[in-house]
């Protein structure tokens, strides 16, 4: 029998994260504090975050060994199995070669949990017991719940109060974990209460809950934030991905030709990613990259290149990335999770250098290529997981066209089974594919911060 996965032992556990910051092709522009228009500097940080964190966010080290606890934790789920998906290639009838890194037997079922542990480890170390976060669709909450719980402390998650209405399953896991989960904009906060006084209605967004959570935070001794995604240490920490994929597929004695993932706020994909982009402008390999994100939030696409805030009350660092803007506000139709404004500057500035290509898809393309999968690998996709497929789908038929029998790696982010709803309504037939209009990136363009170097 042809070999359809490879489980590393535990022994072969990451030991260290791969940190690319040293490695990067150009240099990143500085992380501005909002107050006075400055780089900011680590004790800018220190109300939100545990210094452990903030000098992961800023180092210049290859290589960060991954504590003994985290490896203890991580052991109940990774090494994660490189899957060869050889039913959809032949579904496909393709001679490209396609593989994923099945992330979903996380407990939460994402990618999530990587960075969750590492960060609850950081800040318990630090005497931290209480961490606050925002949640979109409530993977990360939950991932934040899962990892808080595992190493006893508090949690309490702002979730956007759209997805506290329609997702209730993931609100539930949240509570299982033992943490606590309220619908954003809430009159917990100044900033949920100054959203409230404008638009009553408001269905929140993840810009809304981060101002709640990082204001929580910020003021409130003994408690710190956990953001999920975007921030170098968050990338930092996914890249025990792209890690085992590489020690893996030296099983298959093989190694990917392009490397594919969906993109939110980058963490993803980063994670699969990086150890890949370091042997191209390390050791010579020839991978190209694509990033894959919605037609209904284009960032990468059709966002600017520019200093902006990562949420919508202007309490976060300003950084340099792609952006739609901090006042967006996802269109309601869209049901294929990726909602973010902006994006991790790690992927903005590959993407800006060339070295990453992005791509965007309607959702009912993403959805048939999500049917796709289930229906010939057996697993079925998050909504956000889909992006990715829908890409790999192109490329693999684009091989069969040329004859080129290359290999395709993308990472499989998450199941899907908590967005079983988002599946009805493309059976109905009720999504609408929409692309965000380009006035809209237009106007955003005036709210942005000033900030000259
Ligand atoms: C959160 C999430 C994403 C998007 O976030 P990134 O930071 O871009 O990875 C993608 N897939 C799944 C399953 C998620 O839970």
């Amino acid at each position: 029998m042809d070999t359809t996965k490879i489980y590393l032992p535990e022994s072969k556990i990451p030991v260290s994260w791969y940190n690319i910051l040293p490695d990067m092709p150009v240099a990143m522009a500085p992380v501005i504090n909002p107050a006075t228009l400055k780089p900011v500097t680590p004790d800018d940080l220190k109300p939100i975050f545990p210094m452990a964190l903030i000098e992961q966010e800023m180092s210049k080290e290859r290589y960060i060994p991954i504590p003994e606890p985290v490896r203890e934790i991580y052991s109940l789920w990774r090494p994660t199995p490189l899957y060869r998906a050889r039913r959809l290639e032949k579904a496909l009838g393709t001679p490209a070669r396609i593989y994923y890194k099945y992330e979903g037997v996380s407990p939460a079922g994402s990618h999530k949990p990587n960075t969750a542990v590492a960060q609850a480890y950081y800040n318990k170390q630090a005497g931290i017991n209480r961490l606050t976060t925002e949640t979109g669709a409530g993977q990360w909450g939950s991932a934040l719940a899962l990892a808080g719980q595992l190493f006893n402390m508090e949690v309490k998650v702002y979730m956007v109060k759209v997805s506290y209405q329609q997702k209730p399953y993931r609100r539930s896991m949240i509570q299982a974990w033992g943490a606590t989960v309220i619908p954003s904009p809430s009159n917990e906060t100044q900033s949920g209460r100054a959203i409230l006084a404008v638009d009553p209605d408001s269905t929140g967004s993840l810009g809304m809950a981060i101002s709640e959570a990082v204001e929580e935070a910020a003021l409130t001794e003994g408690t710190n934030y956990a953001l999920g995604s975007v921030l170098n240490h968050v990338l930092l920490h996914q890249t025990v991905i792209g890690t085992e994929a590489i020690e893996a597929f030296k099983e298959f004695e093989d190694y990917p030709d392009v490397v594919i993932g969906c993109v939110g706020g980058g963490s993803n994909y980063g994670g699969i990613m990086l150890p890949f982009m370091r042997e191209r402008l390390q050791n010579g390999k020839e991978t190209s990259f694509i990033a894959v994100e919605p037609k209904s939030c284009p960032t990468l696409t059709k966002g600017l290149y520019e200093f902006d805030f990562g949420d919508t009350g202007k309490m976060t660092p300003i950084m340099k990335m792609h952006t739609l803007g901090h006042t967006f506000v996802p269109p309601g139709i869209h049901a294929g999770g990726l909602r973010y404004h902006g994006m991790a500057p790690i992927i903005s500035s590959l993407v800006k250098a060339g070295l990453v290509e992005p791509r965007a898809y309607y959702q009912n393309e993403v959805f048939a290529a999500a049917v796709q999968f289930a229906r010939s690998e057996g697993i079925i996709p998050a909504p956000e997981t889909a992006h990715a497929i829908k890409a790999v789908i192109d490329e693999a038929l684009k091989a069969k066209e040329t004859g080129q029998e290359k290999a395709i790696l993308f990472n499989f982010s998450g199941h899907g089974h908590f967005d079983m709803a988002a599946y009805d309504a493309y059976f109905a037939g009720n999504l609408e594919d929409f692309a965000y209009p380009e006035e809209k990136i237009q106007q955003a363009l005036h709210d942005l911060p000033k900030v000259e170097l």
